[in-house]
């Protein structure tokens, strides 16, 4: 609760399953029940190729962008995950410094690590970009990275960075590399400014290229036909695919509570809020009939479900979901190996038809010309995405202070031209207006 007397996540916002319902499906594990039940910890069940690394990946891997819990990675590598995501700057360098303290003691060769660079701060010429890369493997006190990739890669130009190629090439003479690849799910705007491509453009690029062996990129049940043809291309060139973002599911939990708790207090309620109390009831209402339906008693289960999504295409090789918890862990662990059942899949695609026009695309940004204050949407709504879905509370709150004067409170009173020319009919001002209040204290 923050000082004017309501949650932090604003009195009208949180995440999206309150919107559509599911917030009251009641107090829930993060993840599945089945497994957890069981006294003995889950493993890994399956492993898929990299690509054309060769190397054996855990279907469940992680992405350690809020990592700095050395018991917590421990258990992930005893329970086989193999694959670990990281970059220079997740943590301020110690999301590195804890890998690195506990690889010293493992088998180095057993586990396939990735660490990333961004090509839009700090240096990016030859020296400077080998000198970064030289810090990361001090900080993760290694002799070689598996995988240095290009952090947020924003443009498909920047696949072709030549310095950064020329540093890769030097970094594998002399064994400090060994892959090559890129990541991308929509622009760190306030690093990179507005010039930007489709995460669509920038990961073909790479695989147009040639010289990158393993992407990260943005894939779910909701946005897939970008992933779709990105895994297409991907396979044709052997290159490794790993995913983030695989769940868009999010959870608005006591939507309607806050607000009557605003009311009471006498808060003038913008209009927009209004609308968004409407747009709430109306998708409250569908979701008691979809509950129903599928006989879904906790939030875990679409979640779970979307996640099956990814792990049954052939062409994904590793999820790569953050985790912050033991009880997150082993619930993710416990996915490894399954797939989608048909009810599943059945009631993915009606989530997907009913309540999908409320989930922001990563790595789109097609509204944002229509801002007159250049508002970038998209950055917004992933770092919402950060506080609401990954438990990067802290991150996200920062990252939306640094959009000094760029944030989404001039949403308020605006006509929501951003609305009118977003192609999904995505209620978007709402959800700013809802964001704002979640990432400001
Ligand atoms: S609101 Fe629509 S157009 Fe704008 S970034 Fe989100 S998905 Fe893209
Ligand atoms: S609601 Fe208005 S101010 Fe906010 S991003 Fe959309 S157009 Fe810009």
């Amino acid at each position: 609760m923050n000082k004017r007397g309501i949650s932090r996540r604003g009195f009208i916002g949180s995440s999206l399953a309150a919107m559509t319902g599911f917030g009251i499906l009641g107090k829930n594990k993060l993840y599945g029940d089945a497994q957890t039940e069981s006294a003995d910890k889950p493993k890994i069940r399956e492993y898929r190729t990299l690509g054309r690394t060769g190397f054996k990946v855990s279907d469940i891997s992680l992405g350690a962008g809020n990592l700095n819990d050395t018991a917590l990675l421990e258990a992930a590598l005893d329970m086989g995950i193999n694959y670990i995501d990281t970059a220079e700057h997740y943590g301020r360098g110690n999301s590195e410094r804890t890998i690195g303290q506990v690889m010293k003691t493992r088998d180095r060769k057993s586990v396939f690590i990735t660490t990333k660079l961004n090509l839009f701060m700090g240096k990016r010429d030859k020296e400077g970009l080998k000198a970064r890369a030289l810090r990361c493997l001090e900080r993760l006190q290694l002799d070689y990275v598996d995988c240095l990739m290009i952090h947020m890669t924003p443009t498909a130009d920047q696949v072709k960075h030549e310095p950064y190629h020329e540093a890769i090439r030097e970094l594998k003479a002399e064994g400090k590399v060994r892959y090559t690849g890129l990541s991308s799910h929509g622009l760190e705007h306030r690093l990179a400014g507005p010039a930007k491509d489709p995460m669509e453009k920038v990961v073909l690029a790479a695989a147009e290229d040639g010289r990158l062996d393993v992407v990260l990129f943005v894939y779910n049940f909701i946005q897939k036909e970008q992933g779709e043809k990105i895994l297409k291309a991907c396979k044709d060139k052997k290159m490794g695919t790993t995913l983030m973002k695989t769940n868009p599911v999010r959870f608005y939990n006591d939507i309607k509570a806050m607000f009557d708790q605003a009311k009471e207090k006498g808060r003038k309620i913008p209009e927009v809020y209004v609308k968004m109390i409407e747009e709430y009831e109306a998708h409250a209402a569908k979701a008691e009939v979809f509950k129903k339906k599928y006989d879904l008693t906790s939030n875990a289960m679409v979640r779970d479900a979307a996640i099956k999504f990814c792990l049954s295409n052939p062409d994904v090789h590793a999820v790569c979901p953050t985790i912050n918890t033991h009880e997150e862990l082993e619930n993710y662990v416990a996915l490894s190996g399954q797939r989608l059942k048909p009810t599943e899949s059945e009631m993915l695609a009606e989530y997907n038809s009913t309540f999908g026009q409320l989930y922001c695309r990563h790595a789109c940004g097609e509204c944002e010309s229509a801002c007159p204050h250049g508002i970038p949407v998209n950055t917004i709504m992933r770092y919402d995405h950060y506080f609401s879905a990954q438990g990067r509370e802290k991150h996200a709150l920062s990252k939306y202070a640094s959009l000094t004067g760029k944030n989404a409170g001039l949403c308020t009173d605006c006509a929501g031209f951003c609305e009118q020319s977003c192609p999904h009919g995505i209620p978007i001002q709402g959800l700013l207006v809802m964001a704002h209040q979640t990432l400001t204290l």
